[in-house]
Formats: structure tokens, sequence, C-alpha cells
């Protein structure tokens, strides 16, 4: 007999075992909830990421958007299952956050002091040949999204989860679910990403030149990224190739071996923020993790968990438009 018994009837079928799907079956686990999970297993843009959370982002230097609430939450349930899996996946990291210009560091430097940036700020620290400025941040680094991917569908299919049936559904599809056109306006955004071996530092995360290199161990990097809201599809571009090897120049050096060029599409919504929802067929929604779905899945996961269990409904920032109650 399970502790928690749903609000509705059936035995929920997940579908999707992104960050959002894989997110939401460790939740319902823990709750010891009975589930179904289903994947295409033809792609999704978590197989793709970097795993990156940077606690202070984008070209303002603004600390990303609830991070004060996601950020615990994200790292308690990455290493409860570092303890459950006996293996790592979230790799903390210091970050340098690089500035080319005297503009940009300007617009850095003026937000150093700042009560939701000064928490993340590290040492002083060396600013790499070709960079006006440079602060370090603490607190970042990268989950090895494709190794939780498949320990978690290890662990669910081992529990004969897997099925493609099961009611009501809970669609945490991606972008897939996006453009298919059943959640409103979207503008999802194709990205394209390196793995690269260099003889680099491995000592941070480099963030700066409009993009960043990921240190993974072993004498590799990823370096990203892309945006287009164009083409939507996963195929690597020459284009994309072009424009991520001069952020690699600029970021690590000149000096490097191509080892794998994949590209995959962001699910990001008109509001540019993760939300969760119910539409009129029943269907549970859960979409829109962005370009930041390691830092907000965990805790959107668990907000959906209470929605569809304990009939909490999460605040109207969170909730689809047009969901129903
Ligand atoms: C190049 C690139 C770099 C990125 N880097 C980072 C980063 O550094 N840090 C970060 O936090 N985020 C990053 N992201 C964003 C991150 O990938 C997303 O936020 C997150 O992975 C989205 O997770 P998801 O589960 O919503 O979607 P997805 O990962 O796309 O998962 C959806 C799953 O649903 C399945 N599916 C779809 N339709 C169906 C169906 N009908 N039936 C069954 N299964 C279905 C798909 O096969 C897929 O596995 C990056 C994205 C890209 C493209």
């Amino acid at each position: 007999m399970m502790p928690n018994e749903m609000k509705s009837p059936g035995t929920p079928l997940i579908v999707g075992q992104g960050l959002a799907g894989s997110c939401l079956a460790w939740e319902f686990l823990r709750r010891g909830v009975p589930f179904r999970i289903a994947d295409l297993g033809t792609g999704g843009s978590s197989r793709v990421a970097a795993g990156l959370i940077n606690p202070i982002t984008g070209k303002n230097f603004e600390p990303s958007w609830r991070i004060a609430d996601f950020y615990p939450q994200a790292m308690a349930f990455y290493r409860s299952l570092e303890e459950k899996f006996g293996a790592a996946i979230w790799h903390p990291h210091p970050i340098l956050r690089l500035a080319s210009s005297e503009k940009e560091w300007a617009k850095i430097s003026v937000k150093l002091d700042l009560p939701g940036v000064r928490p993340w700020l590290g040492a002083a620290h060396a600013v790499p040949t070709g960079f006006l400025g440079g602060v370090e941040l603490v607190g970042g680094g990268w989950l090895d999204t494709r190794k939780f991917l498949d320990l978690s569908a290890d662990h669910f299919r081992e529990l004969g989860l897997s099925a493609d049936t099961g009611n009501p559904r809970i669609r945490c599809e991606g972008a897939a679910g996006l453009i298919a056109g059943s959640m409103g306006e979207h503008r999802s955004a194709k990205g394209e990403i390196l793995t690269v071996r260099a003889d680099w530092p491995e000592t941070h995360i480099r963030i700066g030149a409009g993009g960043w290199l990921v240190p993974i161990g072993g004498g590799c990097f990823r370096v990203g990224s892309t945006y287009d809201w164009d083409n939507l599809n996963e195929q690597a571009t020459p284009a994309g190739l072009g424009r991520i090897t001069t952020i690699a120049a600029k970021l690590g050096g000149a000096d490097f071996e191509i080892i794998a060029h994949v590209a995959g599409i962001r699910p990001i919504l008109r509001r540019s923020q993760p939300m969760v929802g119910k539409d009129e067929s029943g269907d549970w929604l859960f979409n829109g993790l962005g370009s930041k779905g390691t830092l907000y899945a965990p805790g959107m996961a668990a907000m959906l968990a209470d929605w569809i269990l304990d009939g909490v409904r999460p605040a109207p920032e969170f909730v689809f438009p047009d969901a129903l109650s």
C-alpha cells in the first residue's frame, strides 16, 4: 500500500524522461506514489545540455530568477541521488566570469556589492589574456545530465516502471511538446555544443565571449553555445561549429581537438520561466525549463507533485496561464 493516494484515478504516466520527467519521477518515488514513465528515446535537450548552474548570469550579470528558492532544492536533490546511486553526478566548480570590453566590465563591476550578488563572489583571480576584467563566482558547477538520466532510467526499469500507458498523463515532453503546439506560445531555441580535448587549465568554468567552457575532466571540455529560434531541429551545423570554435578559441585557446558536436532544442515558454499546469483534456503539463533546467527541474517537480497529489496549486507565476484548477 502506497502512503499517498492520487487525487486523480489510475496510475499516472509521466511522458518524457528528460530532466523534467526524471525529477518528477524521483519525487513520486520519494513520496511512495505509483506511476509509470515513457520516453520516445529519440533525443531531448537534457542529453545535450552542459548541465551548468551559474548563479549570476547573462549580459546584465543578474542573479538567476528565484535562485534563493530553487538552488538549495536542486543541491539537496542531486546530493540525495548521488547517495542513492553511489556515484557523482553533480560537479561543483568555481566559475570565472570574464568581460571582453570596458562596457561589459562596467556592467559587472557595478553589481559586485549588491546583496543578491555578494554571497556568490569568490576569491580575487587573475584575468586571462584577452579579457579586460573578471570575477570568480562560487556555488556553480555542472550536472552530468546523461549520467543522471541513464542511472535514473536503469532504476525505473528495474522497478518495472517503464510503460506506454497510464492515466492521467503528465506531459514532460520538452521542446517536442511545445513545438507540437498544445501548450501555447513558445520561443524555443536550438543550441549547439562541442566537446573538445585541450591542454587548458581545468580550475574554473569560464564564462565570457558570448559563451562558456566547462572542464569535465580528463583534459576534456564542453563549449557552447548557439541560439537559433528559426531552425528547430537537432542537427549540428557548420555555422554552429564556426561560432563555437570562435568561443572556444577566446575562452581556452586556439589549440584543441573536437571530439563531439551535438545540438538540441531548449524548451522556452513566452515568459521564459518554467511552468506547470493542467489542460482541458485532463493532462498535466511540466515544461519551459529553458536554458536552466538543471537549476529549476527539481523544485518545479516538487511543486507539481504537491499540486497533483495534495491539491496545492502553485503561485500564478509558476502556472500555465490557461491551466485548469
Ligand atoms: C546546447 C544546449 C545547452 C544547454 N546547456 C544547459 C546548461 O548548461 N544548463 C542547464 O541547466 N540547461 C542547459 N540546457 C537546457 C536544458 O537542456 C533544458 O532546460 C532541459 O534539459 C529541458 O528538460 P526537459 O525534460 O523539459 O526536456 P527534454 O530534455 O527535451 O526532455 C523531454 C523528453 O520527452 C521525450 N518526449 C517528447 N515527446 C514524447 C512523447 N510523445 N512520448 C514519449 N516521450 C516524449 C523526449 O524524447 C525527451 O527525452 C541546454 C540546452 C541546449 C540545447
